[in-house]
């Protein structure tokens, strides 16, 4: 495919694609039914499909009966561990092999004409930031991923909190799935504007932005406090009445959807003809300018807080005038 039928590219070798981005015509008013239907499928394909398939999948496959889930044992616990390790070497990796290492499709939709790999940097474990990554991903993201599982599945088998039924209570189940990617996103709004409060940022989530150019690797490239926020994001069902195949679907979302938004390409391309649209563009600018996008813009949050960044030329010039206002102000003081 041609890239340049879809964006630019700069003298440097940035790509951009074309149109501005839209946050989803979800939470706007006056409503805007035409343009809702027009990105309603967006909101299921293929991202979230995904992550609903490979929750049941992990609950016909991996996910041990509620008998043993009640009973806290080494057993199922590592075994859910070597599962979640596996599948994301295997997930991200597959980006990584294809993307990356083979190079598939070259710079094609690359917003970043570089490649993490031909670059060293101090910033880094080992200078290495896929080395950086992996250890941080493996060592401490995917352990904490599986405790919120291995907390929240046992709390549900063992009674502390409710299993809903898909048999009991199929309307008011498929109503929450339809919700959790809305909670997933004010969820993480919330907590990744926290670690951006400036002693956080230091201390916190200065690791996950060593990534200025992010690759899939990046997607779990966080200090352990950060893996803790992130993947409480399934605490919730500990509050709202919720079943086990939600649970991994929000923790799915979470860690396997992680690496849509780091993949550093706009377009996958499957064949010569069809690409998958990565979405990754507004979380792309955040990592290139630190201080806008916040979100992913299914709830417009950075519209509402004036830290949107659409990828456009005004995009750019509104974010250096919020940049030059700050600085104003810090001087008055
Ligand atoms: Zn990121
Ligand atoms: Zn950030």
């Amino acid at each position: 495919m041609n890239d340049l039928d879809f964006g630019t590219r700069d003298k440097r070798g940035n790509w951009a694609p074309r149109d501005a981005l839209e946050t989803a015509p979800v939470f706007v008013f006056p409503p805007r039914p035409l343009a809702f239907l027009k990105w309603l499928p967006s909101y299921f394909f293929p991202w979230n499909v995904l992550w609903m398939l490979s929750a049941l999948a992990w609950w016909y496959l991996v996910i041990p009966p509620r008998e043993v889930l009640a009973v806290l044992q080494w057993g199922w616990v590592l075994k859910l561990f070597a599962v979640n390790c596996l599948a994301v070497f295997l997930f991200y990796g597959a980006f990584e092999l294809q993307l990356y290492i083979r190079r598939a499709q070259g710079n094609r939709f690359k917003y970043n004409p570089k490649f993490p790999a031909d670059h060293k940097s101090p910033a880094f474990l080992f200078k290495r930031q896929n080395v950086d990554s992996l250890i941080r991903g493996f060592g401490t993201g995917v352990p904490i991923w599986t405790a919120f599982e291995v907390l929240v599945l046992h709390a549900q088998a063992a009674g502390h909190v409710p299993w809903v039924g898909f048999s009991d209570n199929p309307w008011y189940l498929a109503g929450l799935a339809l919700l959790l990617p809305v909670i997933h996103e004010a969820h993480f709004f919330v907590i990744h504007r926290l670690i951006h409060i400036p002693v956080l940022y230091r201390w916190v989530h200065s690791v996950h932005h060593n990534s200025v150019n992010p690759s899939p690797w990046s997607s779990l490239s966080m200090h352990p406090v950060e893996h803790l926020l992130y993947f409480a994001t399934a605490a919730y069902h500990l509050v709202i009445p919720s079943n086990p195949v939600l649970v991994m679907y929000q923790l799915h979302m979470a860690g396997f959807g992680a690496v849509v938004g780091h993949v550093g390409f706009d377009k996958v391309e499957v064949t010569d003809e069809t690409a998958i649209d990565s979405h990754a563009y507004a979380h792309y600018l955040h990592h290139k300018y630190f201080e806008v996008n916040y979100g992913d813009g299914l709830i417009p949050f950075d519209r509402w807080f004036g830290t949107w960044h659409d990828g456009t030329r005004k995009g750019e010039e509104e974010m250096q005038a919020r940049y030059e206002r700050r600085k104003a102000r810090a001087n008055a003081r």
